[in-house]
C-alpha cells in the first residue's frame, strides 16, 4: 500500500521530516511551499539561523527530549556528510547572573546555568575556571558543538529528499486543507504535515494566535575568530543577544543578534547592527587584528529573520480540518535546527498512528 503525504513548508521543519518520511518507499511525499532553499524572505526563518546546537530546553520537558534526541543525528551527518554542510566547532557560554530576568537571560538560562542537563550529551563539557572568566561573568563553560551552514544543509535535505522519490513544488496556500489536494500524483493526500512556521498565525484552518516572531538580527562577516560563542545578555538592552558563529564550508561567520518579542520588522536596524558588531569584537578581539574595531570587519551582508516562538511551545499534534488529517509540526522560535530531528521523529510517529487507523479502515 501506498502513502500519499504531503508536507507545507520547506524550512528545516518541513525538510527534516520530509527526509525521514522518504526513508521508507512506501511514502509518496509532494513538499509544497512558497519559500524554498535558495530563498532570503522575511517569511522563511530557516536560511538566517546561524545555526548551531546550545540547547535551551528546560530539563524534563518535550522540548528538552526533542533537543537530547536531534545531537546524535547531527553528529552523525557532521561525521558521515561532510557535504551536508555542518562542522564541529570548539564553544564557549559565558553567563552573568544580572541577566536573568531579562528576555535574552530567559532564553538562554538552561543553556548558561553552570549544570545543565546537556554537559552528558555534547563531547567535552567542561567550566571554564574562575580566573579565566572576564571581569562581571558569574560562570562559563566549554564543550564541543556543532555549526551548520544554513545555505548548504538545506539544499543537502532537499537532495536527500529527491533521492528518495519526493517531489518538491512551489504553491501558496491561504487554506491548509487545500493541500491535500496538491499532492503530485494527483490523488487526494491521506494526510498534511503543517510546517508553515510563523505563517501558522494566519493559515485558514490553523490560525494560531499564539504564534508570535522574536525577532534577530545577524551581521555575516568573513572574518574567522576561531570558537564559536554565547553570553547570557548585553548591557546594550534586554533584548539583544551576543553570539559569534563560524559556519561550515566557507559560509561565514554569524556575529548576533537580537530576540525582539513581537517585533515584525524586517529591515536591518544599522545602530544595532553597530552594537553587535562591537561587543563582539569586545568579548573575542580575534575577530579583528590587532588594534582595529568594527572597521576590521570584512562585511558579507546584515540580515533579519523572525523565529517563530508559540506561547504554551511548539506544536507537534494532530488535529483534523475539513475532514482532511493535519499533523502539525510548527513554533520552533530560536531551536528549529537544535530540535529538529526530536521534533521530525515525533511528527513522523504521529503520520504513523494516521496511516495505520488508514490502513484498518480499508480491511
Ligand atoms: P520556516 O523556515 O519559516 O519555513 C516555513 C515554510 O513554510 C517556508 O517554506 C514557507 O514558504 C512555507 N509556508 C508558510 N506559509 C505557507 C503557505 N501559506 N503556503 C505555502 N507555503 C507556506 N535555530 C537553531 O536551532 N539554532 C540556531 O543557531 C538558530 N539561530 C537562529 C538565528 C536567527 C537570526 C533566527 C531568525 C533563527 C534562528 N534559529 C536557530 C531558529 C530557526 O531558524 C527556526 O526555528 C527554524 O528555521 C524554523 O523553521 P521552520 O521550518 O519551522 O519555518
Amino acid at each position: 500500500m501506498t502513502n500519499n503525504i504531503v508536507v507545507l513548508g520547506a524550512g528545516v521543519s518541513g525538510l527534516t521530516t520530509a527526509y525521514l518520511l522518504s526513508q521508507d518507499p512506501s511514502n509518496k511525499i509532494t513538499v509544497l511551499a512558497k519559500h524554498m532553499p535558495g530563498d532570503y524572505d522575511i517569511e522563511y526563518a530557516s536560511p538566517w539561523a546561524g545555526a548551531n546546537y546550545m540547547p535551551v530546553g528546560k530539563e524534563g520537558s518535550a522540548h528538552h527530549k526533542w533537543e537530547l534526541d536531534t545531537w546524535p543525528a547531527l553528529k552523525e551527518i557532521t561525521e558521515k556528510y561532510p557535504e551536508a554542510g555542518i562542522h564541529f566547532r570548539a564553544t564557549l557560554i559565558y553567563n552573568r547572573k544580572k541577566d536573568q530576568e531579562t528576555d535574552t537571560g530567559k532564553w538562554f538560562s538552561e543553556l548558561t546555568q553552570p549544570n545543565p542537563w546537556y554537559k552528558d550529551v555534547v563531547p567535552d563539557f567542561k567550566s571554564v575556571p574562575s580566573d579565566r572568566l572576564a571581569p562581571g561573568v558569574d560562570n562559563g563553560q566549554e564543550f564541543t558543538s556543532v555549526c551548520i551552514n544554513t545555505a548548504v544543509y538545506l539544499p543537502w535535505l532537499v537532495g536527500q529528499c529527491i533521492k528518495n522519490g519526493a517531489v518538491f513544488e512551489r504553491a501558496v496556500f491561504k487554506h491548509i486543507a487545500d493541500a491535500a489536494n496538491a499532492h503530485h500524483t494527483g490523488q487526494k493526500a491521506d494526510v498534511v504535515i503543517n510546517c508553515t512556521g510563523l505563517s501558522s498565525k494566519t493559515l485558514g484552518g490553523v490560525t494560531d494566535d499564539k504564534m508570535y516572531p522574536a525577532r534577530g538580527q545577524i551581521v555575516v562577516v568573513r572574518n574567522d575568530p576561531g570558537p564559536m560563542m554565547s553570553t547570557s545578555g548585553t548591557d546594550d538592552g534586554e533584548d539583544e543577544a551576543l553570539y559569534i558563529m563560524t559556519r561550515a564550508a566557507g559560509g561565514g561567520t554569524i556575529l548576533g543578534g537580537s530576540y525582539q518579542k513581537h517585533n515584525w520588522n524586517g529591515i536591518p536596524d544599522m545602530n544595532l547592527a553597530n552594537r553587535i558588531m562591537k561587543r563582539c569584537i569586545d568579548i573575542c578581539p580575534s575577530l579583528v587584528k590587532e588594534g582595529q574595531g568594527i572597521e576590521g570587519l570584512d562585511i558579507i551582508r546584515h540580515g533579519v529573520g523572525l523565529r517563530p516562538l508559540r506561547e504554551g511551545g511548539t506544536r507537534i499534534e494532530k488535529d483534523k480540518v475539513d475532514g482532511v488529517a493535519i499533523v502539525h509540526n510548527y513554533g520552533h522560535g530560536g531551536f528549529g535546527y537544535q530540535a529538529s530531528f526530536g521534533c521530525a521523529y515525533s511528527a513522523v510517529s504521529l503520520v504513523k498512528e494516521i496511516l495505520q487507523n488508514k490502513s484498518r479502515a480499508k480491511l
